[in-house]
């Protein structure tokens, strides 16, 4: 070990939403702490997201997914001020909501569940269409999930990761982590950069969490779920409302720009868009909106969602090395769950209370059954 190792109360491993979030949480608690990004900030499945924080239009799963969502959702209202006021740094929140379309009578009883909920609304075709008058003719209705707005996602990250280094946070990028050693009582990083000591450390690597948890003797997987998206350019009447169906969307960006994705391929490393995704994308938007396929193409692009085999992140402890954290398996929602996984994170490292189900639920050593099938 090198006596010039720079020590640090919390390094997190991981630039992305989850670890830029965990960051500013611990860093307005004054403690000194280092994000390690191997690339850029946001540059993985951060800038890949299309940034809807839909705890509505996502989640089947009351009981923990849900309420953790939810909470999330409800902090962005306060952290999008406050990131804003701080840093200058504006998300691009759009409040239009989403409308998540039904086709057929079973596919609206199918959302009874949500459509119970307060801040939910059901929309008979006429209805939904004077919302968005380019909805295909077909839906028997929609239901108006109001609360779930959209973020541009890499500009949260960086207004995150700038809130933090504001609040004394250090940020190497370019700065891959090769291992993490026990060191006393606390931690040992190697770096392509040089060492670092930390006291805690929080693996927040997205699909590449995997490396860590082989080294740290934890058979535990993230699988990657590969999404492509296509960016088109509306030139037509502006779409205020994202619209939702099957798990594919169309996500109005500011300057008339559209997010369309996104495909679901299990077990795909590759980080390029195919065009049999992409056709799939532009079909599946055609069926909500018929006139996209006018629309000028823009790009296209792909990104690994973590996924894991239950569906729950994992967000906790390493069951036997103490003060070593995981945050990561947030699959298709972990721009929506980052700021509650920040929150959750912070209050295990500083030891403030969190809700005992969500620890139950999520922490690594969990019982993989009692939990399947999460999440839509
Ligand atoms: C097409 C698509 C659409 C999506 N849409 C949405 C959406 O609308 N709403 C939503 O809530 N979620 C969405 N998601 C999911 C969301 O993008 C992810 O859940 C989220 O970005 C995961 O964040 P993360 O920080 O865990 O991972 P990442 O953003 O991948 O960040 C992990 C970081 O760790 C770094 N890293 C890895 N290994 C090391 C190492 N050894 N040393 C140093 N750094 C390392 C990587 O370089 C990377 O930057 C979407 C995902 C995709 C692919």
């Amino acid at each position: 070990m090198s006596l010039e190792a720079k020590k640090v109360d919390v390094a997190i491993i991981g630039g992305g939403i989850i670890g830029s979030s965990i960051a500013y949480y611990l860093a307005k608690e004054k403690r000194k702490v280092a994000i390690f990004e191997a690339q850029q900030i946001g540059g993985k499945s951060t800038s890949a997201a299309a940034g809807m924080l839909g705890a509505h239009s996502e989640y089947k799963e009351f009981k923990h997914l849900y309420p953790f969502a939810r909470s999330s959702q409800l902090l962005y209202k306060e952290l999008y001020e406050e990131i804003k006021e701080l840093t200058a740094i504006d998300f691009e929140k759009k409040n239009g909501g989403l409308l998540k379309l039904a086709y057929s009578e079973e596919e609206r009883r199918d959302m009874e569940s949500i459509l119970s909920l307060s801040s939910v609304e059901w929309l008979d075709c006429k209805e939904a269409r004077e919302k968005v008058p380019q909805l295909a003719a077909d839906i028997v209705g929609a239901a108006y999930l109001k609360e779930d707005v959209h973020i541009t996602p890499l500009i949260a990250c960086n207004g995150l990761s700038k809130g933090a280094q504001l609040f004394g946070t250090e940020i190497y990028e370019y700065t891959h982590v090769l291992r993490v050693e026990k060191n006393g009582m606390g931690y040992l990083l190697i770096t392509s950069q040089g060492t670092f000591l930390a006291d805690n450390v929080v693996i927040a690597s997205g699909v590449w969490s995997n490396n860590f948890f082989q080294q740290l003797g934890l058979s535990h997987e993230i699988i990657p779920v590969k999404g492509e998206c296509v960016a088109a350019i509306n030139e037509g009447a502006p779409l205020h409302y994202s619209v939702f169906h099957d798990q594919f969307y169309i996500v109005p960006r500011n300057n008339n720009e559209l997010i369309i994705g996104a495909t679901k391929k299990w077990n795909d490393w590759s980080e390029e868009p195919s065009l049999d995704g992409i056709e799939e994308v532009i079909q599946k938007a055609k069926r909500m909106i018929p006139e996209v396929g006018k629309m000028k193409w823009k790009r296209a692009w792909a990104g690994l969602r973590p996924q894991t085999y239950d569906g729950y992140p994992f967000i906790g402890e390493h069951p036997e090395m103490k003060g070593l954290y995981f945050a990561t398996g947030h699959q298709r929602n972990g721009i929506l769950l980052a700021p509650a996984t920040g929150k959750m994170i912070r209050d295990l490292i500083i030891g403030s209370p969190v809700e005992k189900q969500w620890v139950d639920a999520f922490k690594v050593e969990r019982n993989f059954f009692a939990y399947r099938e999460g999440s839509n």
